[in-house]
């Protein structure tokens, strides 16, 4: 096991949860369940950083993850997330003025958030998505968007990148340090170049209980002063950090102009303070767990069928920690139709659509990200469906 932190290499780490048997992909289209059930030889060990604050996963191994073309975690389906994203896109396109721009997107899954930066050609920017899991048309808009199903690297400098995004990649990524300077060397000016990034607060997860939000993908995990060392240590400095999306998401603007620009006053960081919420979250997890597991199984006793509504990383995650052996919860409900009729790695639940979910007699559902439930509640009334909705948190 790793226990030297990636970030800012210290060898006090803190192992705080440890599990067996976890799925290593928990967005990827599995049509046979039988497969879906063999996909479980994670390991997770998380570690927390006494020096930063980092956590990351001490027994993460990179050669087990290979993203390609069966990786799926496309959340535009969804009303709300399609609304968070425009206003985003209204930030960086009204507030931040990007205009004739060159845009780098680092991990852009399908584009959708590249195409909305770049579709309107009044703007005049342009957009170059790097994706190895990419499905779609190579290039758009008259040649203003393009796509590479690759990762971003040196290979690709002559672009000359005005903005990078990478939202939602760094967490995937166990050494973010060689992100950091991987994404430097492949810039040819690398000060004028501003960079935004999307990732995960773990302190949401901790504070929050949210048990979970812990899976294999996500190798790496960041607060405030933690993501703050790492883009120090690279030569970045951060102009803005805000918590977003309810405050499950942290969003930083940074450039590597090595401090010239507006720097972030850094709180000196407080191990004792973070200890103490790793241990509040230690206290209750296995309780957590156990709870709702009888709780479901109390359900099931008296014939109600409880589906989970939401099959990304949060279902397939509670799935495998609740139901391993698939004899609890009916089914997983998810929006995105190319998610439906696949299976939930390491389980083997079916996803499927709300409508089969009730058809095959479903009484309940489990709301994964709490985000979404007022979208749920009106999905449910549009179908005039009649489904007891459970919240987690
Ligand atoms: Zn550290």
């Amino acid at each position: 096991m790793n226990l030297n932190c990636p970030v800012c290499d210290s060898k006090h780490s803190y192992l705080f949860l440890e599990r067996k048997n976890t799925p290593i992909f928990q967005n990827i289209i599995i049509p046979d369940q039988s497969v879906a059930t063999q996909l479980k030889d994670g390991k997770i060990s998380l570690l927390a950083c006494q020096e930063c604050g980092f956590v990351f996963n001490g027994d993460f191994n990179e050669n087990k993850i290979i993203y390609n073309q069966a990786y799926e975690n496309c959340q535009f389906h969804s009303n709300y997330f399609n609304n968070y994203v425009s206003g985003l896109i209204e930030y960086l396109l009204e507030e931040y003025k990007i205009r004739n721009s060159r845009i780098i997107e680092i991990g852009c899954g399908q584009g959708e958030f590249l195409k909305k930066l770049v579709e309107n050609p009044k703007y005049g920017n342009y957009g170059f998505g790097f994706d190895p899991s990419y499905r779609g048309e190579d290039i758009l808009f008259d040649g203003r968007l393009s796509f590479q199903k690759d990762y971003y690297s040196e290979k690709y400098i002559d672009i000359d990148a005005d903005i990078i995004v990478c939202r939602h990649v760094i967490e995937h990524i166990s050494d973010p340090l060689m992100l950091l300077g991987n994404i430097r060397k492949a810039l040819r000016n690398p000060k004028e170049t501003i960079l935004f990034f999307e990732t995960p607060c773990i302190n949401w997860i901790l504070e929050n209980h949210v048990f979970w939000d812990f899976f294999y993908e996500h190798c790496s995990y960041f607060n405030m002063n933690s993501i703050l060392t790492a883009f120090s240590s690279s030569g970045l400095t951060i102009r803005q950090i805000n918590h977003i999306f309810e405050g499950q998401y942290l969003w930083a603007e940074a450039a590597f102009d090595s401090g010239t620009g507006n720097r972030i006053t850094q709180e000196p960081f407080c191990w004792r303070e973070f200890k103490q919420v790793i241990d509040n979250f230690v206290k209750v997890e296995n309780l957590m767990v156990n709870n709702w597991r009888n709780k479901i199984s109390a359900l099931h006793q008296r014939n109600y069928k409880v589906a989970i509504w939401g099959a990304g990383a949060k279902g397939v995650t509670f799935a495998n920690l609740i139901d391993p052996n698939c004899n609890l919860i009916n089914c997983a409900i998810d929006i995105n139709p190319n998610k439906q009729g696949n299976y939930i790695p390491g389980t083997g639940h079916l996803i499927t659509n709300v409508e089969s979910a009730v058809r095959k007699g479903g009484t309940h559902a489990i709301i994964m990200n709490p985000n979404y439930m007022s979208e749920i509640q009106e999905i449910l009334a549009l179908k005039n469906i009649d489904l007891k909705l459970i919240k987690l948190m």
